[in-house]
């Protein structure tokens, strides 16, 4: 499959070039609306190569008819030994709580989000006063399990990361957790921010300034398209980012 050999591709030159990268992958772009065997081969296939260069792969979550399934390929490649990979929680969930329970018997790498999709107002809190407080809860709790864990540390070379990965460009939410964290102990090398390529420079600056890893998310591919069309419907401001950066020399 084409987008399993891209990435595989990926890991090659990342290795290559020796960068400080990992890489996300969404697991219908390797089959998992086909079929799930499919998806848990090429999958496989993705996980052996990054394995044979102390690489990490990221299993970013999607919307909520693949929630479940997602979950199951990752568990099924842990039990596979694939122990370096990680899981994305959406704090718009209602379940994500227990998720995150679940998942954290094991000390397990995971990047919270607010969440990207639209969802049914039975599946996801739809108010972002609601998402925001879930956030928080759901960041002190993967804290306090990378306290219990020991306070693993980002790698020396940049690749894997700490237990709990913030992605998110709110300040508040970046805040608490930088707050929470100091207050319980937890060493800034043990936790990460993740923020998407371009956007709020000056927060990824700030916190990468203040001892905090910052790892940047560059999406590319063929299928920009609806990845691109959520960013825009999320926030309509940016509209008027792409059209000044598209005439800008
Ligand atoms: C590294 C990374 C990985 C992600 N992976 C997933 C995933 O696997 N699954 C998933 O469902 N979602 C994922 N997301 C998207 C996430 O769920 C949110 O939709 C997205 O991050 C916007 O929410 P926010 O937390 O930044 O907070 P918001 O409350 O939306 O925004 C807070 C502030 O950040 C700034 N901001 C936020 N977004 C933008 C923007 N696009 N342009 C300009 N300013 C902006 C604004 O100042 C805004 O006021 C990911 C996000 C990041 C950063």
């Amino acid at each position: 499959m084409r987008a399993t050999d891209d990435i595989l591709e990926l890991l090659d030159q990342i290795n290559l070039a020796s960068a400080r990268a990992n890489i996300s992958v969404k697991l219908t772009q390797v089959g998992l609306d086909l079929d799930d065997e499919l998806c848990s081969q090429n999958l496989e296939r993705i996980l052996t190569r990054a394995g044979q260069y102390g690489n990490f792969v990221r299993i970013d979550m999607e919307d909520t008819p693949y929630t479940e399934r997602t979950i199951r390929q990752f568990r099924q490649m842990l039990a596979k030994g694939y122990q370096k990979t990680g899981l994305v929680i959406q704090s718009y969930l209602f379940r994500s709580h227990i998720d995150v329970e679940e998942l954290q018997k094991d000390p397990i790498r995971i990047r919270l989000v607010k969440g990207a999709y639209k969802e049914p107002a039975n599946l996801a809190y739809p108010k972002k006063a609601d998402v925001d407080a879930n956030f928080d809860a759901l960041a002190q709790a993967l804290i306090d399990c990378a306290l219990a864990a020991g306070s693993p540390s980002l790698s020396e070379d940049g690749r894997i990361p700490p237990i709990p990965a913030f992605g998110t460009h709110d300040e508040k939410r970046i805040q608490f957790a930088k707050d929470y964290a100091f207050r319980v102990g937890l060493p800034k090398q043990a936790m990460e921010f993740q923020m998407l390529y371009g956007i709020r420079r000056d927060l990824q600056n700030l916190c990468s300034n203040e001892g905090y890893p910052v790892r940047i998310y560059v999406p590319y591919g063929t299928h920009w398209y609806p990845y691109f069309m959520r960013r825009l419907a999320e926030r309509p401001a940016n509209v008027w980012f792409f059209i000044s950066n598209l005439f800008r020399k």
